[in-house]
């Protein structure tokens, strides 16, 4: 099997280039064809030495993840679900904003950790995707989003990479570093530290290794201001506690490219919402400087949970905010296509003949010829 490309980061590409006895910047040159043109076909690396070409051919590719589906929302939104094998796909979302655009990339097939709102969670663990699966998400999206959009040389589409589509990424740690640093080099995609968020559901040891690895933006997904509720709902919470999550934000914040830590709050009706509650967690957080943001529930059958109430959101949101936090309610996107948080999974339940199985429940839309950039972004 030839090794694909989309695994090494740099200093590796390099390694890799120098093992058949071409020159650093040969791997250089490589590298941004890879990822600054989207190209994957060596023929096409016009600039790189016959040589070089000859050597990859046969032992190196840039391997795609098999497309399986593309649906594109009214509001812009774009989700992709691509086949990783032995009946599981994951999901990576592309959110337009008026200013900037932001890809939400999968880690993991399934997630290990089991959070009771999350369908992602009820879906169980698959496998660890590899660097280059976690790349082929970027690589795919940033290159037809450029096209579609009719982008000039230099321009890009995505400006922000969040890592909260399936999986637990600090569960993935080995293959998710590498990703990261590709997503910052420039001669990669260039993005800035503060422009690439890891979230996490608390893998304390991890976002230690993060800070002295490779420190980019951290989520991290609270949800409850105690421990006995959050047991319940992060199951990772028992192994990690809150308060030793939080001094891991505290000693995270010397080193992250961001004054703050942000925190996820997923809004479950009569479970985690009252004034009360919210009192609880301005004193929960009150050593981390922090941002809350604040998710509506997004419903699937099998959770036996429902969304908050918009009123109870708004006057939750009011006592952090006259707490002195800075709090914002997360707006939903992309609903008519299933592409809010980890929703696609509710689909997928025994994880079995998924080409099928989406065939039958979704209405795929065949890969579509590209719309007009204004419905785009
Ligand atoms: N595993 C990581 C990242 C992926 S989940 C984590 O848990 O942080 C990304 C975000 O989506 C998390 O904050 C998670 O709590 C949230 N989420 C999961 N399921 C959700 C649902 N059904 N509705 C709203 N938010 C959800
Ligand atoms: Fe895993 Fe995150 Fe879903 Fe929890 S919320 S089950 S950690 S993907």
């Amino acid at each position: 099997m030839p090794v694909d490309l989309l695994d090494f980061d740099l200093p590796t590409l390099v390694a890799h280039v120098e093992g058949l006895g071409e020159k650093r910047f040969r791997a250089v040159q490589l590298f941004r064809w890879i990822h600054q043109k989207g190209a994957s076909d060596f023929a096409q690396m016009s600039d790189l030495a016959k040589s070089l070409r000859d050597k990859l051919a046969g032992t190196a590719e840039v391997r795609p993840l098999p497309l399986l589906s593309e649906h594109v929302s009214a509001d812009g939104t774009v989700k992709w679900l691509f086949d990783v094998g032995a009946g599981d796909a994951v999901e990576t979302v592309f959110i337009p904003e008026t200013d900037r655009g932001t890809l939400c990339v999968s880690s993991q097939a399934g997630c290990a950790v089991g959070c009771r709102f999350c369908s992602t969670g009820h879906q169980g663990f698959s496998r660890n995707l590899r660097t280059g699966e976690i790349l082929a998400q970027l690589w795919f999206a940033e290159h037809r989003l450029r096209a579609r959009l009719g982008l000039q040389a230099g321009q890009r589409a995505i400006d922000n990479v969040v890592m909260m589509g399936m999986g637990e990424p600090l569960q993935n740690y080995a293959a998710l570093v590498p990703a990261l640093r590709v997503m910052l080099d420039d001669h990669g995609y260039g993005l800035s530290r503060r422009r690439v968020t890891v979230s996490t559901s608390g893998v304390v040891p991890m976002i230690d290794r993060l800070r002295e690895d490779c420190p980019v933006a951290l989520a991290v997904s609270l949800h409850a201001p105690d421990d006995a509720l959050r047991d319940s709902l992060v199951p990772l919470n028992r192994k990690y506690p809150i308060a030793e999550l939080l001094e891991a934000c505290r000693r995270y914040l010397d080193a992250a490219p961001r004054d703050f830590i942000t925190f996820e709050y997923c809004m479950l009706d009569g479970v985690n919402d009252t004034p009360a509650q919210a009192q609880d967690l301005v004193r929960c957080v009150a050593s981390v400087p922090c941002k809350l943001n604040l998710i509506p529930f997004n419903p699937f059958p099998a959770s036996g949970l429902r969304r908050s109430p918009k009123e109870r959101v708004t006057a939750f949101a009011r006592v952090l905010l006259d707490a002195g936090i800075v709090t914002t309610v997360r707006k939903t996107r992309g609903d008519d296509i299933d592409a809010a948080c980890g929703q696609l999974a509710g689909e997928v339940q025994d994880r079995t003949r998924v080409r099928e199985r989406l065939a039958q429940r979704h209405e795929v839309i065949p890969i579509v010829p590209a719309p007009a950039a204004g419905v785009l972004r």
